[in-house]
């Protein structure tokens, strides 16, 4: 006997609904199969979605290096990379003229740590990082032909903040006279080419007066600056201790430190900096840089004068 059972369209369609629902129901009782993998393999599948899930939003990563670009040209804005348009000039009074000191009659004890022969690799970052930590500005005597190896470490220098100086191409002794232009004038142009700097101040090599150099840079109305406190960091027979003793012993308010940052190696000026700084701060000694120290001058005499 056959039974013929016949089903309208909406009945067809809850069959249809049920049918689907009580496979769902089925599948969902029914008894999982035990794991076939060890249980690190089934734990770095569990993994797998986070690595997969990171990578599938490649703009978080975008949205991140937008932001740092952003905060980098913040702080470099107007810098163009390194450069910092500004000129250290000295007052008119000091234009053309030698200074070893200032001379200040004022209550405020103050003391410019000056740095030859440089940039150089290596002791200059070590000297600008000291000199950062103390939150000290000091000035800086470039060598043309030192500026021309390392413009990178000039940069530094002069974003950080210090003052700068003239100090030759070639730092000669003795010369030719007529190779006094070409000396501090290459010089003078390699600054400004490198760091956007103009600057009246020239300090001789070996603080040789009589060769030229000082005579030209009088004559275009340079400072030319020489110093009261020589640690004599050059020879390098000079031990640590004794640098010390040789800046602390001849300094009083107003003073200029002679040390180098380069020109060779110099790691027991960088050894000798934080002693010498430290000490200074001790004696109640605030540090300024070489224009600071004459405008202080020139600021004192102004009172006077009135
Ligand atoms: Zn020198």
């Amino acid at each position: 006997m056959t039974i013929r059972v016949s089903f309208s369209g909406v009945q067809k369609t809850c069959l249809a609904l049920v049918a689907a629902a009580g496979s769902f129901i089925a599948g969902v009782l029914m008894p999982v199969d035990p794991p076939s993998e060890p249980a690190s393999v089934r734990l770095t599948n569990i993994l797998k979605p986070a690595v997969k899930l990171d990578l599938e939003f490649p703009s978080v990563k975008a949205i991140a290096d937008q932001r740092v670009e952003q905060w980098w040209d913040s702080i470099t804005q107007g810098q163009d990379e390194g450069k910092k348009k500004q000129v250290f000039s000295s007052p008119a009074s000091f234009q053309g003229k030698i200074v070893q000191q200032a001379e200040l009659a004022g209550q405020e004890k103050v003391i410019a740590l000056t740095f030859d022969d440089g940039p150089w690799i290596d002791t200059t970052e070590k000297v600008l990082n000291i000199l950062k930590q103390y939150q000290v500005k000091a000035t800086f005597f470039w060598i043309g032909k030192h500026l021309k190896l390392y413009p990178h470490i000039a940069k530094k220098v002069v974003v950080q903040g210090h003052a700068i100086g003239n100090h030759t191409w070639n730092h000669p002794y003795s010369l030719n006279p007529s190779e006094a232009t070409k000396e501090i004038e290459d010089t003078a142009t390699l600054i400004y080419q490198v760091t956007d700097v103009k600057t009246s101040l020239f300090r001789p090599p070996g603080g040789v007066l009589n060769n030229g150099l000082a005579a030209y840079a009088q004559q275009q109305k340079y400072t030319v600056m020489m110093w009261s406190a020589d640690s004599r960091d050059w020879n390098t027979g000079t031990s640590t201790s004794t640098m010390i003793d040789n800046v602390l012993r001849n300094t009083r308010s107003g003073g200029i430190v002679l040390l180098h940052d380069g020109g060779g190696n110099r790691w027991q000026t960088v050894e000798a900096l934080p002693v010498i700084i430290a000490e200074f701060k001790n004696r109640g000694y605030k540090f300024v840089t070489v224009p600071e120290l004459l405008q202080m001058e020139e600021n004192e005499r102004k009172i006077r004068a009135k």
